[in-house]
């Protein structure tokens, strides 16, 4: 940045900080590494507190209120897994501590790899990736080492139908192979005659395998899938599930024994660890059997003592007989791993089984009673979420984002909007399982207030949000020409 920053609160010469007399020699630093042009606020302890405090009241947050961002599971945090995630044997465990002084954690990380391979139904887990699109990365290097190691580098396309997230493209792409894009049927499905022509025509011998949603990005669970799965296989491809959307499967469905090879996990989605601006977060993947020996490294296991030795066995790291590597540096995201850790724990298996029917209960009855003021495109059961259009036939001039700006002055946040792609003016719509029916109601009111207002007064919709501290944003300019600063009050107009 060429301008420097302006830090309107501060002083020259207030300091903020105490620190006692000086016990020790003084020495010079070196002044090779000094600098003297940072502009570092001058500020008290009191005008710090109330910048941050300030900046939190700025922000809306699922601690302060309905936040139903579908394709996010902004489901709430447990307050219990952040007790977890700070105890001090934990937090402040170095990665380069020894094997013997870290078997706490490596405990838990193995039991966290197990129960996630449990709930999913797979054979192995590795906790590794930082994030599900980076879950998504390792599942398709290890499907592509799969085929390089059988001979067949010549598989290099995946099928990914055209609802999925962006991710799933993206990282077939990264990973040097070719998309094929599948159409949806008119009832949301994928579209089987497409797949049958890819997966029987002259793409056969080039299938490396599918990438694919389960509920969709739409919502909905695929009514085809063991066919789907089967097509796929015969064809000699791989099935990779994207499991961003557990929060509609676990305790009830596991994909593992639907026939998937490979899934990803969101911890910080369907465990519930923090993200959205508050990350890191956890993308572990799961495999089968075929592509165990793939999987990214260091995994947990116990490791026996060496022949001779008659020490107990420990737990310890290894890295899988033909594994793609490391994802990232030591072992993943820690903390995340203890805040599902916690999660899991504290729902047990019936619990874990009751939040996914809650989630799916509450996203059918927002549905219900929504699609007697909204379109909803594609009107049967639900998984923890579905997709409506943001548009009335009545009220041309409305979009689905003038109705998700009017839902913050009614105190929402608003849905994930215009995706998934193919529905026109899409608002997805997750609840998630802890939000009360006063709660669900509450949303409703406002969504149909909002519906009624489209017609009678569009201005309202227009103009909205009123009351938030910002009004529209040009999104890309506010993050490519960052300004930065203290202002008490935000300058007139705030965008
Ligand atoms: C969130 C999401 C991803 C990507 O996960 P990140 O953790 O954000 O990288 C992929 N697919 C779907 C369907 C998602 O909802």
């Amino acid at each position: 940045m060429s301008e420097p920053i302006i830090y309107e609160i501060s002083s020259p010469g207030r300091v903020g900080v105490n620190l006692p007399e000086c016990d020790v020699p003084e020495s010079t630093l070196p002044t090779d590494l000094m600098r003297d042009d940072l502009a570092l606020p001058e500020v008290g302890e009191l005008q710090v507190v109330r910048h941050f405090v300030k900046l939190s009241q700025l922000n809306y947050a699922i601690d302060k209120g309905f936040y139903p961002l579908g394709s996010c599971t902004m489901k709430y945090n447990p307050k219990v897994n952040e007790d977890a995630a700070r105890l001090p044997g934990l937090a402040q465990l170095h990665p380069l501590t020894d094997i013997e002084g870290s078997q706490g954690a490596l405990y838990l990380m193995y039991e966290l790899q197990k129960w996630l391979g449990e709930i999913s139904g797979f054979e192995g887990v590795s906790l590794t990736p930082a994030a599900g699109a980076q879950g998504e990365f390792a599942g398709i290097l290890m499907i592509r080492n799969y085929h390089v190691d059988r001979d067949e580098p010549e598989r290099d396309i995946i099928l990914v139908p055209n609802s999925a997230h962006g991710t799933n493209p993206a990282t077939v792409t990264m990973a040097g192979l070719k998309v094929h894009e599948l159409p949806a049927d008119e009832e949301g499905n994928v579209d089987l005659d497409a797949l049958k022509a890819a997966c029987e025509g002259d793409l056969r011998g080039r299938i490396a395998g599918m990438m694919i949603t389960v509920p969709s990005t739409l919502g909905l669970f695929e009514g085809h899938i063991l066919e789907v799965i089967e097509t796929v296989h015969e064809a000699g491809g791989l099935m990779y599930m994207d499991g961003a959307n557990m929060n509609a499967l676990m305790g009830v469905v596991k994909p593992g024994e639907l026939g998937f090879d490979v899934m990803h996990y969101n911890l910080h989605k369907t465990f519930s660890t923090p993200h959205g601006g508050g990350g890191p977060g956890s993308g572990a993947v799961g495999v089968g059997d075929k592509l165990k020996p793939y999987l990214p490294g260091p995994i947990v296991d116990i490791v026996e003592p060496a022949e001779g030795e008659d020490d107990a066995p420990l737990y310890g790291f290894v890295m899988p007989e033909n594994s793609i590597g490391r994802m990232k540096a030591f072992h993943g995201n820690f903390g995340m791993h203890l805040r599902a850790y916690a999660y899991i724990r504290v729902y047990g298996d019936s619990g874990i089984r009751d939040v996914t029917r809650h989630a799916v209960l509450n996203a059918n009855y927002l549905r219900a009673k929504l699609m007697k003021t909204y379109k909803v495109p594609y009107p049967r059961y639900c998984g923890h979420e579905f997709v409506m259009e943001g548009h009335f036939d009545d009220a041309p001039d409305i979009h689905a984002l003038d109705i998700s700006k009017r839902l913050m002055d009614y105190g929402f946040h608003p849905p994930t909007n215009y995706f998934p792609l193919i529905v026109p003016e899409a608002l997805l719509i997750e609840p998630t399982e802890t939000e009360t029916k006063e709660a669900l109601d509450a949303f409703v009111e406002a969504m149909e207030k909002i519906a009624e207002e489209a017609r009678t007064n569009p201005e309202l919709l227009h103009d909205a949000p009123h009351t938030a501290p910002v009004k529209r944003l040009d999104e890309v300019r506010a993050a490519k020409e960052l300004i930065l600063c203290c202002a008490p009050a935000l300058p007139e107009g705030g965008d």
